[in-house]
């Protein structure tokens, strides 16, 4: 009797130096614009509990706004984490190890290789 094997979706494979088309600059454009974003935004922890300390004489909201100011990034990074490729439709950003720092820091799809920097090359 023969087993009935199930039809898997054929995978699409892109190679990586093809060049992206307007449709998928635009939205890498987007993506590395919330990359950065984030990335301002956790190095403005330091200034941020400065001003604080010197506008309040006190060192007492230091702490809150350190924990608000970090909750507040891991929730940015994460919505950069889950943005998909333009091109394989997959998340860009699909490492599984500190997933949120690979999402501000990747700077190709761990799935099809779409580079941020189509200027560069994708092994670069
Ligand atoms: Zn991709």
């Amino acid at each position: 009797m023969a087993e009935i094997v199930p039809m898997k979706a054929p995978r699409r494979i892109y190679p990586s130096w093809l060049p992206p088309n307007p449709r998928e600059r635009t939205a890498l454009a987007g993506l590395r614009r919330r990359q950065n974003l984030v990335i301002v935004w956790l190095m403005g922890l330091l200034p941020a509990g400065w001003i604080a300390t010197m506008v309040t004489h006190s060192d007492a909201l230091f702490v809150p706004i350190t924990v608000v100011w970090i909750v507040v990034g891991l929730m940015l990074a994460q919505r950069v984490a889950i943005i998909a490729c333009p091109r394989c439709g997959k998340e860009f950003c699909a490492g599984q190890e500190l997933p949120y720092w690979n999402a501000l820091f990747n700077r190709r799809c761990d799935n099809c290789g779409l580079t941020l920097d189509p200027g560069r090359p994708a092994d670069a």
